[in-house]
């Protein structure tokens, strides 16, 4: 996969605008035009079809992830070294903008698996590490996940309790962790634990650990029954004196764990983002076939006026939407620093989903209620994206923070 358009404009098209440094361009690469169709035709013709079924029985759909595995899927932003395509953060959110459009459970779990489960291996891990578990899981035989959230400390990670204590060349960790993607399924998990002993130190005391499945001690618990994305299995997680080799420890030494985690966060955040463009999508490409076919009061429910109003809102909520996700990834492409552009994509796009959720539904009338009808599904399976990366009023205060009030 090549780079984006935008960076090869930034070098070569000194003719473009240039708006507060930034060059006009918004046109995607002819790769990343290709890569979006075939990800289209993917989900139109692979996972769309499988819906219904994958929602009545509510669990991991196996073959499926296998098969996402075996088109290299997983591996988009990791190198080919490793069995990846060496592709950017718009090749990437192109294929969750598109995976989202078609199954919101399969995007969440593709995210997991291709982002926030293998990033700490291959940033911080061994090349050991890498071989044995990174590898396996760009061919989608392995899974991993990352779990952060306990029971008392879910936005305020600072506040989380499970401990890390280090005893000869291993470290010990006692603690839980609940709401975990994949928590069911994976073989491996990244871990946050407190090294420090201090209980002051908040966010600086945290690190992250790789933790095997079938370590004795760790305990996969009860799946959490979900209103939406219910075939991403979500499970709590029990630690009792579960040893790890001091190797676990990512990046090497206590104290790193919370500037790892935040070098991945933007990314965590744009990504979630296009997952709200693909769902706002989605629920405009359902309101609008319905709004033509609907009939009311001798006419068709798209002449009312008050129906084109919401599809127009919906309509400029994705391409504003749009506009702030694809911004947050070439900024991340760049290099560039955007603690507030990729907290505006999270906050605006995903907010974007869950409006166009919710106004799908009611253009439905009834049938927005109807469990054989897409809009219900779309309207829970929208809850999902407004905690993880961030709430939307978390992301207001670090918007505000970066406009220094
Ligand atoms: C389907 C699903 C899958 C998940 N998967 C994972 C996973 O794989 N791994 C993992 O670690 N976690 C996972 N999570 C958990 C997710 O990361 C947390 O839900 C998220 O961090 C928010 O924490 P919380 O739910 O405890 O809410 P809380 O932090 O308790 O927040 C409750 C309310 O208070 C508000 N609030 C909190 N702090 C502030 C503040 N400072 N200012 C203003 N308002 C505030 C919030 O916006 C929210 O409205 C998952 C969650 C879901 C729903």
């Amino acid at each position: 996969m090549r780079q984006s358009r935008f960076s090869y404009s930034a070098i070569c098209n000194l003719k473009s605008t240039i708006m507060n440094g930034v060059l006009m361009d918004f046109s995607l690469s002819a790769q990343h035009q290709v890569f979006r169709r075939t990800v289209a035709e993917f989900v139109e013709k692979e996972v769309v079809p499988r819906v219904p079924e994958m929602e009545a029985r509510a669990e991991w759909p196996t073959d499926l992830f296998r098969r996402m595995g075996e088109l290299g899927y997983f591996g988009l932003r990791y190198p080919e070294k490793y069995g990846g395509a060496g592709g950017d953060a718009i090749l990437f959110a192109i294929f969750l903008e598109e995976l989202a459009r078609g199954y919101m459970s399969l995007a969440a779990a593709a995210m997991m698996q291709c982002l926030m489960g293998t990033n700490f291996i291959y940033r911080f891990g061994t090349e050991e590490q890498r071989e044995r578990l990174l590898v396996p899981a760009i061919r989608g035989e392995k899974i991993g996940t990352i779990a952060m959230t306990e029971p008392g400390a879910g936005s305020d990670l600072g506040a989380i309790t499970t401990r890390a204590v280090r005893d000869g060349d291993e470290y010990v960790i006692e603690g839980g962790k609940t709401w975990i993607t994949s928590a069911t399924r994976a073989d491996f998990f990244t871990v946050a634990a407190k090294t420090s002993p201090d209980p002051k130190a908040g966010f600086k005391g945290i690190d992250m650990f790789l933790v095997e499945k079938g370590t004795p001690g760790l305990t996969v618990g009860n799946q959490i029954h979900k209103v939406g994305v219910v075939a991403s299995e979500t499970s709590e997680l029990t630690f009792r004196q579960v040893r790890v080799p001091k190797e676990n420890l990512f990046g090497g030494r206590e104290g790193f764990g919370f500037a790892a985690l935040r070098e991945i966060l933007n990314e965590i955040r744009v990504m979630t983002g296009a997952l709200g463009l693909g769902l706002a999508r989605a629920a405009r490409d359902e309101s609008l076939r319905y709004a033509h076919e609907r009939t009311a009061f001798g006419r068709k429910i798209g002449d009312f006026q008050a129906i084109q109003h919401k599809l127009a809102e919906m309509e400029t909520r994705i391409e504003l939407s749009r506009l702030v996700v694809y911004y947050g990834a070439w900024l991340i492409d760049q290099n560039q620093p955007c603690n507030k552009e990729a907290a505006i994509a999270k906050y605006y796009a995903t907010e974007a989903g869950v409006a166009g959720a919710d106004e799908a539904t009611r253009i439905f009338g009834a049938y927005g209620m109807a469990m054989e009808m897409t809009p219900q599904r779309l309207f829970r399976d929208g809850r999902f994206l407004l905690y993880g990366g961030g709430t939307s009023e978390v992301l207001k205060n670090i918007i505000a923070k970066e406009m220094g009030v």
